[in-house]
């Protein structure tokens, strides 16, 4: 390999020339501690950064076997390597000077999820790290010993200082795996003890403001009700309390303003785990939740929603539904059939966001219209068939469908912002009360097997490329968590509630297009099935299909793959 006297000699000697010379110092440098590898140039000052990564091996990073061995274990200590290294990248960003993006040093910033990403990847002990670097020019004339005191100076600071376990304090990646490893318990014990979630008492469930993901001061921290207490023994921090959700039919009910979306939105987010300092380390949510809601205007594709909605005035089969612009009903009914082929046991819904009309008839309406002129089966005819003749739990926040008391299993009721059990409650007053519909007829689980058509549009173009002419790869380009496009074709992934970081988008698009190159014709579950495995297998990178792999992607929950998919 070349060694990093090679790179000092080679960019001294293009000091001066135009930029696009910097090209010429692509490849890998062994600096002895780590070999620093120069994957992408850009082409300008003021393009993107290049892309850079440095690959310590597991006996320099020291990291110690349990560290890295158990997969979520490894994630946690990425995660936390990423954010040190972060740390120290920001000291020396822009210390190096020049025109455009010249010294800039940047790793993506993790927000408050432990996540797998492209950015940060231990393999075998052995660390890789993604990052930016703006290389330095003056107008468009390289300034070589800028570019020198980073990749002296700054980098070497970095790795030394951000990737070994030597220059960690003392204890604290034993605390970051030990966290890992108690959350990793709960979620056993979740199935154990057939609980939906849980939610430790002490924990802070609001945020800082609808912009911000950390945690809200001086909020009041979450208790148990008695009759849903439940104590766990962590193996590492001992005795939690909290509140167990059993699997079921649970409703949070509660007046405006008291909590309850809060709660919920904790556990949409408890799918994923979530860093020390946090507030929801100890809110473990079923990994396979979906949040369900409303979504007007989604395309729809060969969906069978007849669980919900049949005999449309039209006459469409919706067995097989297809729409370019879903109503809030049959929208919701398209989620609940996504999510249940997405092998989701746990639905989360809030009144608020749900179509009225999906979600209860009332008696005054059943009587003015009768059952054979309404499409819609309500959902409060489904949920509790959902539960027993199909195992899919559904925890629901009610403000204003008292109907759902009928079928509720527990009732949490919100009271400015503490949980109190109410379930005794609510079906003392039911009982004087006549019972309605609570199963429709024809219940049944929508059929699977939907293929999406993955086919090409206009965009790419044969190029001349030396040897010959060669099919050009789609252009992936992203915008925040929203939206994506590939090639010409634009997806907007909005109120896909639980993509939560920016990379999951990225890795979502990049996933279109190796399917679109790899697995066009097949079904939505085997793409999805197909993705998962090759992530597990070659690492996430690998849905790049080849080539260059780029820091920022963040792989998303199969959930989220399927939403994608079932959008796309
Ligand atoms: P609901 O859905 O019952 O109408 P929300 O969950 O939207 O209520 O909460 C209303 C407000 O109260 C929000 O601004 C939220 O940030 C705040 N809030 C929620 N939980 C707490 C808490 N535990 N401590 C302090 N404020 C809270
Ligand atoms: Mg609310």
């Amino acid at each position: 390999m070349k060694t990093a006297e090679g790179l000092r000699a080679a960019l001294r000697a293009i000091d001066h020339r135009s930029y696009p010379a910097y090209k010429s110092l692509a490849g890998s440098w062994s600096f002895g501690k780590y070999v620093l590898n120069i994957e992408h140039v850009q082409g300008d000052p003021f393009a993107a950064p290049s892309q850079l990564s440095v690959a310590v091996d597991r006996k320099t990073a020291g990291f110690p076997a349990f560290c890295w061995e158990a997969p979520w274990n490894r994630a946690a200590l990425e995660d936390y390597l990423l954010r040190r290294f972060g740390r120290q990248v920001g000291r020396f960003s822009r210390q190096a000077r020049g025109s455009g993006k010249s010294g800039v040093l940047a790793v993506t910033v993790p927000g408050q999820e432990v996540l797998e990403r492209t950015d940060c990847q231990v393999c075998a002990g052995a660390v890789t790290l993604r990052f930016e670097v703006g290389f330095p020019a003056n107008g468009r004339t390289i300034n070589a010993p800028e570019l020198e005191k980073i990749l002296f100076d700054f980098i070497p600071v970095c790795v030394e200082q951000g990737l070994l376990y030597a220059s960690t304090p003392k204890g604290e990646v034993e605390q970051v795996i030990a966290l890992a490893e108690d959350r990793r318990f709960i979620r056993e014990e979740l199935s154990r003890l057939e609980l939906a979630a849980f939610v430790a008492d002490g924990a802070i469930l609001p945020r800082e403001s609808g912009v911000s993901d950390r945690p809200m001061k001086n909020a009041v921290p979450f208790q148990s009700p008695e009759e849903m207490a439940v104590t766990l023994e962590l193996p590492h921090r001992g005795q939690v309390r909290g509140m167990g959700v059993r699997r079921g039919i649970t409703l949070i009910a509660g007046g405006g303003y008291h909590g309850k979306s809060t709660l919920l939105k904790a556990l949409e987010r408890g799918v994923y785990d979530h860093i020390a300092g946090d507030g929801r380390e100890y809110v473990i949510t079923d990994a396979t939740a979906v949040k369900i809601r409303a979504e007007d205007g989604r395309k729809v594709t060969d969906t069978d929603i007849s669980l919900f909605i049949n005999h449309l005035p039209s006459g469409r089969d919706t067995t097989k539904f297809s729409t370019l612009d879903a109503s809030g009903s049959t929208s919701q009914a398209a989620n609940i059939a996504e999510a249940l082929e997405a092998g989701s046991r746990v639905l989360l819904m809030d009144e608020d966001t749900s179509a009225t009309n999906f979600m209860v008839r009332d008696e005054l309406m059943q009587a003015v219209i009768a059952r054979d002129q309404e499409p819609i089966t309500p959902f409060l005819e489904r949920a509790l068939d959902l539960w027993q003749r199909a195992g899919v739990s559904l925890i629901l926040v009610v403000g204003s469908c008292g109907a759902y008391f009928h079928i509720a299993d527990q009732v949490v009721q919100m009271d400015a912002y503490y949980a109190r059990d109410i379930t005794a409650q609510a079906k003392a007053v039911l009982e004087e009360r006549p019972v309605p519909c609570l199963t429709a007829p024809g219940f049944h689980l929508p059929a699977g097997g939907r293929v999406v058509d993955l086919s090409g549009d206009s965009q790419t173009r044969k190029n001349y490329r030396g040897d010959g002419y060669r099919q050009e790869r789609l252009k992936v380009k992203c915008f925040g968590k929203t939206t994506f496009t590939v090639g010409a074709r634009e997806l907007d992934l909005r109120y896909v509630e639980q993509i939560v970081d920016s990379g999951q988008t990225r890795a979502l698009a990049y996933m279109v297009r190796y399917a679109r190159e790899h697995l066009a014709g097949r079904s939505v579950e085997n793409i999805v099935a197909a993705l998962m495995k090759l992530a597990a297998e070659q690492g996430l990178g690998a849905v790049c299909g080849g080539g260059m792999i780029p820091a920022g992607l963040t792989l998303p929950r199969a959930q989220e793959i399927f939403a994608c998919f079932d959008r796309y």
